[in-house]
């Protein structure tokens, strides 16, 4: 498949800068298993959308048999299937931190 010649743009409107992180979480029905996306965001929207997903994630309501997995942070690369996104585990690290910093202030 070709990939398209333009950039993926992150979401936040009038950002414009390429998305280098993918927000989401493995989720299965059972029969299929796919990444629940979040967003694409690029390095300074990330924060941002890591807080609205973390919501988003904690709101989640499962039909009878669907799973869903912990939040990721992949890093994002144009062209990529989503299995073959490598998961930035340290920066979810990080950002758990930070969440967890500002719960306290
Ligand atoms: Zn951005």
């Amino acid at each position: 498949m070709p990939m398209p010649p333009y950039p993926v743009l992150c979401y936040e409107p009038n950002c414009g800068r390429p998305a280098v992180y993918k927000i989401a979480a493995e989720w299965s029905d059972g029969y299929t298993r796919e990444l629940k996306p979040y967003g694409l965001t690029c390095a300074d929207c990330l924060w941002k959308w890591y807080q609205r997903a973390v919501r988003s994630h904690q709101l989640l309501r499962l039909a009878p048999g669907e799973y869903v997995g912990e939040l990721a942070i992949f890093r994002f690369e144009r062209g990529k299937r989503d299995v073959e996104l490598v998961r930035d585990r340290d920066l979810e690290r990080q950002l758990a931190a930070r969440s967890a910093q500002e719960a306290l202030s």
